[in-house]
């Protein structure tokens, strides 16, 4: 496994607390990192729990992988703020960068995951179901991308999580498939704005990846994707994040402007 560095490297990863958002901020503080976990404060406190747990979960591991130095960091503790925000709404969105601003100065990373699915075919897709995906897939992806891009430090990354849905989408995803490649084509649209400063944006398209958004797959169903996929398996979060840290990578600084599939071979 590669050993990345990104010692004091301040991450904002939206959608955090659970999924392939969490095991991305994992991975990266894990690293050395400075987390910024993001999650929504929903009524019940649930993600709130969830993003508190993972912060606990982060400390056993961090100590217990410090004898050996990997990260570089010289910290005993892993150092994870916790910060929520609604990203449809572009004012709780501006109050988060601010908030961040305030913690530790700017960010040099930051990873746009947040994101629903509400497939359903277009006789049945309510116009609820339509701006719940588009303004938090896409236009949350645009308030983070607006409201971070002064606190972005020279050099930083965007990484934006699309989807395979916005190149190839299918059957019942024209909200989801309609978003994603939205946001592909915002990312593109960043690469140029902000190579100036020197600062990369790349998509990353995963294609069947098991987290809850899944919801309960039907076995039968599980194996057909599986039959369609040439490496003949799910995608795990580690995949996804083994992608993202190499485009926040120095490896990576030449790269902008590109979509990464991470689908076992699936569409190809
Ligand atoms: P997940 O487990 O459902 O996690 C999604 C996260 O986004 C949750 O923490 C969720 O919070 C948060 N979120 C949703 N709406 C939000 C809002 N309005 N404001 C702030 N946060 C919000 O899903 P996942 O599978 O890890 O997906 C992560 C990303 O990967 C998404 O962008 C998804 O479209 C993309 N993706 C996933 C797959 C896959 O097969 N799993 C494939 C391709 C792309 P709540 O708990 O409140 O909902």
């Amino acid at each position: 496994m590669i050993q990345y560095q990104f010692t004091n490297k301040r991450v904002l990863v939206t959608g955090a607390s659970r999924g392939i958002g969490a095991n991305i901020l994992q991975s990266f503080v894990r690293a050395g990192a400075i987390g910024l976990l993001h999650y929504w404060d929903d009524p019940k406190g649930e993600n709130r729990h969830d993003a508190q747990q993972l912060v606990e979960t982060l400390k056993i591991s961090y100590s217990a992988s410090l004898p050996n130095a990997q990260n570089g960091s010289t910290n005993s503790e892993p150092i994870c703020h916790l910060i929520s925000a609604d990203v449809r709404n572009a004012p709780e969105v501006e109050g988060m960068m601010k908030q961040i601003q305030s913690l530790v100065g700017g960010i040099d990373i930051l990873v746009n995951n947040a994101g629903i699915l509400r497939d359903r075919t277009l006789r049945k897709l309510s116009i609820e179901d339509w701006h719940d995906v588009m303004e938090t897939n896409l236009t949350g992806v645009f308030h983070c991308c607006k409201y971070a891009q002064d606190l972005l430090a020279e050099g930083g990354r965007i990484i934006n999580i699309a989807s395979i849905a916005g190149i190839t989408p299918f059957h019942g995803q024209s909200n989801y498939g309609a978003a994603k490649a939205g946001v592909i084509a915002f990312t593109k649209v960043l690469a140029k704005e902000l190579a100036r400063r020197k600062i990369t944006a790349n998509a990353i398209a995963p294609g069947v990846i098991q987290t809850t958004m899944l919801g309960e797959l039907k076995p039968e169903v599980m194996q057909d994707y599986i039959r369609q996929i040439p490496l003949a398996r799910l995608g795990k979060p580690e995949d996804v994040s083994n992608a993202v840290l190499f485009l926040a990578s120095e490896e990576s600084n030449y790269i902008t402007g590109q979509v990464l599939p991470i689908t076992g071979g699936w569409l190809a």
